[in-house]
């Protein structure tokens, strides 16, 4: 066991401890930590000695339903593909999308733009490569590309990692000039949080070691603009997102996905309420 004494992503010494939360794979209470210089909340990855591999692997079995799913185009990446268009003023010729799962995200465009999806698991990218996606099976920082792309997207990756600084930096290289970056996280500085903090419930994002990092907005900002060559462009936070809370029940499902479809769409999504955060980065030189 080895402790933590400086903030995992700003640096600064001056952190505290929260509280600890139960991890739903390992029996351990992880300790919940707070850095007051940044406002992100974290947790220690090497806290107790576990195999993060034999975990993804575990969890990715315990997904497989996702392997039969047909492709069909859904609410979450239509209005993705709607932002990108507008942020850009026109399509993207080419997308790197890091964590693309099956593909699902790629899918929305067209073949004829470059379509390249980052998944570690092999079951995901395999359904993604049989539906004529080009993915790599790597690490990002272990991949060469040797080009840019007009949107790099990372959704629901950077809470997983343990290391998530040097991947932040390689997703800025990988975009083009003129072109996005584009970041969904958990967020703990929400409404949402707050008020389940107050009522001492789990905040289900809250789920170690699975889920080790909860960016401030602020840390975001810093680290994306750090080099002068990226403005925040557009955000927004909503709720359920890509793992919607009511998908396994059809007409609670559809009546939630109609809901926040009409939220999003309206101004209350600049209200903090809502749990996942979407930031998106333009490179401006
Ligand atoms: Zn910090």
């Amino acid at each position: 066991m080895t402790n933590i004494s400086s903030c995992r992503f700003c640096k600064s010494s001056n952190i505290n401890v929260l509280k600890s939360i139960q991890s739903p794979h390992f029996n351990h209470k992880y300790l919940l930590y707070h850095c007051s210089e940044c406002n992100s909340k974290f947790h220690n990855p090497n806290e107790i000695d576990i195999s993060y591999d034999k975990m993804y692997q575990d969890i990715a079995n315990e997904t497989t339903d996702l392997l039969n799913e047909e492709y069909k185009p859904n609410r979450t990446w239509i209005r993705q593909k709607s932002v990108i268009q507008k942020l850009l003023k026109k399509s993207p010729e080419s997308i790197l999308d890091v964590g693309c799962r099956t593909g699902s995200f790629l899918m929305h465009f067209d073949k004829k733009i470059d379509r390249v999806g980052v998944e570690l698991s092999h079951q995901f990218a395999d359904v993604g490569k049989k539906r004529g996606l080009n993915i790599y099976t790597d690490f990002i920082e272990n991949i060469k590309f040797d080009k840019q792309f007009n949107v790099v997207s990372s959704y629901a990756v950077l809470e997983h990692l343990t290391d998530p600084i040097p991947v932040i930096q390689d997703l800025k290289k990988l975009v083009k000039k003129d072109g996005l970056l584009i970041i969904l996280v958990p967020w703990h500085e929400c409404l949402k949080e707050k008020i389940l903090y107050k009522l001492n419930i789990q905040w289900h994002m809250f789920c170690p070691p699975s889920h080790l990092n909860f960016y401030s907005k602020k840390f975001l900002n810093k680290i994306v603009k750090a080099e002068g060559n990226f403005e925040l462009v557009y955000s927004f936070s909503t709720s359920g997102g890509i793992f919607n809370p009511f998908r396994r029940i059809p007409i609670l499902n559809k009546a939630f996905g109609l809901f926040m479809h009409y939220y999003d769409m309206s101004f209350m999504n600049k209200i903090a309420i809502f749990d996942h955060l979407y930031v998106y980065y333009r490179k401006i030189k």
